[in-house]
C-alpha cells in the first residue's frame, strides 16, 4: 500500500508532509498538517524535520524553501503551478514602484520569489487587511489578486493600487452571483461562506468571508447546520471530516470550482518524491534572502 510505504519513508527520512486545504482527500489524510497558506508557512518554520514534502502549488513550496534554507523541500509534481502567481511580473512591479515612489508594496503570498524579493511585506487571505493597515505609507501597491485588493481596500484606511491590470484566481473568479441564488434556492437554511478571492458581488451577498482555515473555524463554531461554501471544492472534505460529530452539511457554491494544479499531487507521486528525494524546490540564494525579509515581516505582524 502506498500509504504504508509513505509512512515508512517519512519515519526513516525524518520527513514531514504539509498539504493545502485544496488537496485531494487521500493527500489530506496522509499529511502531517493540512492548512491555509499562512498556517503552512508557520508550520514550515516550526518543523524539525529534515525533509518537507509540500503538497500545494509552486509559490507555497517556494515559501517553505525560503523559510528553510537548510532543509530539503520537495514538491511531488512540478506542474503544480498557480496561474495567479504567474500573472505578476517583476517588470510590472518595478514600473508600479517607479510611478508611485511613496507607496509601499504588499504582495499576496500567491506570488513568485522574484516578486516577493521586491515587496515590503507579504500577506495571505487570512491576514491581508491587518498587514496592510500596519504599513507606514497611506498608499499601497497590492497584487496580484484584484478581488482580494478590493476586499482589503474596504477594510483599511489605505489607498490601494492593484497590479497587474488583471489579476485573479480562475477557480474563485468563476463563482457567480447566480450560483449563490441557486444555492439559496436549494438550501434556504444554509449560511453562505466565501473566500476573498471571489468577485466583490459574491462577497457582498455572503454571510461570512474568510480564508480557507478561517472558513473551517467559522463553520465549526457557528450554530447553523448547513453551509454553502464559495471556494475550491477540496475544502469540503476537511469541513466534513472535522465536523463529523456535529452533523453539519456543506454544499459547494460551484461544483466546477476545482483548481487543477492543486489536484496534481497523488499518493504515488508523494511516495516517489520521498523515495528519490526529488524534485527539490530551489530558490536562488540572494532572491531567497530578500523574499525572506518580506515573509518574515508578515509572520511577525500576524
Ligand atoms: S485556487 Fe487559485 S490561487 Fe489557489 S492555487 Fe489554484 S489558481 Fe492559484
Amino acid at each position: 500500500m502506498a500509504r504504508e510505504r509513505i509512512e515508512r519513508l517519512k519515519r526513516s527520512k525524518n520527513a514531514i508532509i504539509l498539504a493545502h486545504n485544496y488537496q485531494r482527500p487521500e493527500i489530506q489524510d496522509i499529511a502531517d498538517f493540512v492548512g491555509d497558506s499562512l498556517e503552512l508557512a508557520r508550520r514550515a518554520v516550526e518543523t524539525d524535520a529534515e525533509i518537507i514534502v509540500f503538497c500545494g502549488v509552486d509559490f507555497m513550496a517556494e515559501t517553505a524553501a525560503i523559510l528553510n534554507p537548510d532543509k530539503k523541500v520537495l514538491i511531488p509534481d512540478l506542474g503544480a503551478i498557480c496561474p495567479m502567481a504567474q500573472m505578476l511580473t517583476v517588470e510590472e512591479l518595478e514600473e508600479a514602484k517607479e510611478k508611485n515612489p511613496d507607496a509601499e508594496v504588499v504582495l499576496y503570498i500567491n506570488t513568485l520569489a522574484d516578486c516577493k524579493a521586491l515587496a515590503d511585506c507579504i500577506c495571505t487571505s487570512a491576514n491581508a487587511p491587518k498587514v496592510v493597515e500596519t504599513m507606514d505609507s497611506d498608499t499601497i501597491i497590492f497584487g496580484p489578486d484584484h478581488n482580494l485588493a478590493r476586499y482589503v481596500e474596504k477594510r483599511t484606511s489605505k489607498r490601494i493600487i492593484p497590479i497587474p491590470e488583471y489579476g485573479l484566481c480562475p477557480t474563485h473568479h468563476q463563482i457567480a452571483v447566480e450560483d449563490l441564488w441557486e444555492g439559496k434556492k436549494n438550501h434556504p437554511a444554509a449560511e453562505i461562506v466565501v473566500h476573498p478571492e471571489c468577485i466583490p458581488e459574491v462577497q457582498e451577498i455572503a454571510d461570512h468571508i474568510a480564508s480557507t482555515s478561517g472558513m473551517v473555524r467559522y463553520c465549526k463554531e457557528a450554530r447553523g447546520k448547513e453551509f454553502l461554501i464559495g471556494t475550491e471544492v477540496g475544502l469540503l472534505y476537511r469541513l466534513q471530516k472535522e465536523t463529523k460529530t456535529q452533523g453539519k452539511k456543506f454544499y459547494p457554491l460551484s461544483e466546477s470550482a476545482v483548481c487543477p494544479q492543486m489536484k496534481m499531487h497523488t499518493l504515488t507521486k508523494v511516495e516517489k518524491a520521498l523515495e528519490f528525494e526529488k524534485p527539490v524546490v530551489l530558490v536562488q540564494r540572494e532572491l531567497a534572502k530578500e523574499a525572506w525579509r518580506a515573509i518574515e515581516r508578515m509572520l511577525r505582524i500576524s
